[in-house]
């Protein structure tokens, strides 16, 4: 990630107060960390209660898509105006300090706040489509059968605009206390990169079929949708 130039936060509700040093809210830092997150966890009161529900997230230039069925009760409460918290979290390394106190993780976390509204014109709900499908798999919409009409009537689609939200990043070394640095116990980072395993071809593939280049280069450190 890019050493983010230094921004302001929008409100005092997504002003980070503990470890402030770690906020950011300059948008780069933001939609890099939504557009790297395969999934978010969207949080909203039904009922007096608070629900996070987890679900697939896309980012398309200062908008993020939520997709699901008609049936949907996270959806229908969210188009109906419910207030929402949608989180998107990535893990890049386990943090091994020499106390348990010190022990943390590396991450880089987003949070956007607002409400949604329904997509409900043809041409955005095929590109939040195409941007829904290129977000889990970049480059799969290229090659798969688009939606006709009625899958699109039987997805609903839902925006929201990232006007207010914010990143938290931790990155570095374990920080120990001073004295600890003495002490024989290994410190350091443990990585834990999201890699992908072997294609599994679906049995019903020809046997003859190749993976396609979408599917081996699946990196998920090297998501780039405006590119
Ligand atoms: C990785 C991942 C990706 C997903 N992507 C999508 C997506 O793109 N679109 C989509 O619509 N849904 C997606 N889901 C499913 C989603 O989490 C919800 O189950 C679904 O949206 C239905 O929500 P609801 O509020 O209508 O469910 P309801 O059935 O009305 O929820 C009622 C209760 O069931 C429980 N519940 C619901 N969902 C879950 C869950 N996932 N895990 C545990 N308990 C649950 C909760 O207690 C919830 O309050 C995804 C789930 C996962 C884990």
């Amino acid at each position: 990630m890019n050493s983010p130039e230094p921004a302001s936060p929008v409100s005092p509700r997504t002003t980070v107060r503990r470890l402030r040093e770690r906020g950011r809210y300059e948008r780069s830092t933001i939609t890099e960390i939504l557009d790297e997150g395969l999934i978010c966890h969207v949080g909203f009161i039904d009922s007096e209660h608070p629900f996070v529900i987890p679900t697939i997230h896309a980012r398309l230039d200062d908008t993020l898509y939520l997709h699901g069925s008609p049936g949907s009760r996270t959806l229908g409460l969210l188009k109906k105006g419910a207030r929402a918290c949608v989180t998107v979290t990535i893990v890049d390394a386990l943090v091994l300090a020499r106390s348990a106190f010190h022990h943390s993780m590396n991450y880089r976390s987003a949070v956007v706040l607002g409400e949604l509204r329904e997509v409900t014109d043809r041409d955005e709900k095929m590109l939040a489509s195409k941007a829904l499908t290129d977000h889990v798999v970049p480059g799969r919409w290229d090659e798969i059968r688009r939606p006709n009409d009625d899958e699109l009537r039987k997805t609903t689609i839902l925006a929201m605009s990232l006007d207010e939200a914010s990143a938290k990043v931790r990155t570095g070394p374990p920080v120990d206390d001073e004295e600890d640095y003495e002490l024989p116990i290994w410190a350091g980072l443990l990585p834990v990169p999201v890699t992908p395993g072997a294609p599994e071809p679906d049995p019903r593939l020809p046997a003859s079929s190749p993976v396609p280049d979408h599917v081996t280069s699946w990196d998920r450190q090297n998501v780039h949708p405006d590119d």
